[in-house]
């Protein structure tokens, strides 16, 4: 068996997380440009050189529905990004079974394989269901 596939595969992936990270954040920092030109100047900086998880939180407290959804967004490429750094990047982060590729190039920022996020959901809808 060999990785080399895989690893080219994951590579292609790699690129498209980060040319989308770059376009999300252009975008939000455009939105904060427009929203707010001096919390603009005051966040840009921060969010062009690394989107860390407090300047995203920061960004978030500014309560902007449109960057919010760009940062969620955002935060699945980075997260994606750092699996990809970790080595860990193609596998379920649940059942720790390799993510089918077809789902991977449909959706780069996957973390988990299907099922695995079916269950996710389902246990996620539950939540906002009230009790017995
Ligand atoms: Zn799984």
């Amino acid at each position: 068996m060999t990785n080399i596939t895989h690893a080219r595969e994951f590579d292609a992936l790699d690129k498209v997380l980060r040319g989308r990270r770059q376009a999300l954040v252009d975008e939000i920092h455009e939105d904060l440009l427009k929203t707010d030109e001096h919390r603009a100047a005051l966040f840009a900086d921060g969010v062009r050189d690394l989107v860390d998880e407090s300047v995203a939180d920061l960004i978030v407290d500014l309560d902007l529905a449109d960057t919010d959804r760009d940062l969620e967004e955002l935060r699945d490429v980075e997260a994606a990004l750092a699996r990809v750094s970790a080595g860990t990047y193609g596998r379920c982060t649940q059942c720790r079974q390799p993510i089918p590729h077809d789902r991977l190039a449909a959706s780069p920022t996957a973390e988990r394989c299907q099922p695995c996020q079916a269950m996710h959901e389902k246990t996620f809808a539950h939540k906002g269901m009230p009790g017995l």
